[in-house]
Parts: C-alpha cells; structure tokens; sequence
C-alpha cells in the first residue's frame, strides 16, 4: 500500500487540521532495569537462579504499520497506527 508522505491531520496543539509529515516509526532499544524486563525475565527463569530460558515463540508475518507524524506548524509529533496487518507499505510524495 502507498502511503502519502505529507497528510492533512488533526493536530491536539494547534486544535485544527494541519500538514504532518510522515515518518516511519522505529521502536527503540528495551531498558535492561524496567519492570517490563525484569518481570518477562522472572517468568523464564528455570531452577536454581539459572540463565533466563526464553522459548521460541510463533512470529507474525506481517506488521501493523506505524508512522511518526510531525506537525508542520509547531513541530508536534503523534503516533499513527494502522488498524490493519499488512505485507508491503511505502512512504511516497503524492502530487496534487
Ligand atoms: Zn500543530
């Protein structure tokens, strides 16, 4: 699916439709000491204070596709989800 590069969405700050331009959104590193890891790590531990045994999991073939869109006019940035899986996006510059 094509996605445009330059939307007209709905900006919280500037309470009005403005122009976002469209990024994709990468996930960043997980922390080594968050209660998310710690907990995750606790679960697979097996015996005595062993090694952390995580087992394979399953993987999804497709990802919902996430932009980062920054405001045009005051540099705001919000998360944009697709709802839907999809094999194959790309960010392209649409012309009116
Ligand atoms: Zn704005």
């Amino acid at each position: 699916m094509k996605v445009p590069n330059v939307q007209n969405i709905y900006c919280p700050k500037c309470n009005k439709h403005t122009e976002h331009k469209l990024k994709a959104f990468k996930s960043g590193k997980a922390r080594a000491l968050s209660i998310g890891t710690r907990s995750n790590i606790r679960k697979h531990k097996m015996g005595y204070g062993g090694k952390a045994k995580f087992t394979a999991t399953v993987k999804k073939q497709n990802k919902k596709p996430s932009y980062l869109a920054e405001c045009t006019v005051c540099q705001r940035k919000v998360y944009l989800i697709t709802p839907k899986r999809m094999k194959k996006t790309e960010l392209t510059a649409l012309n009116k």
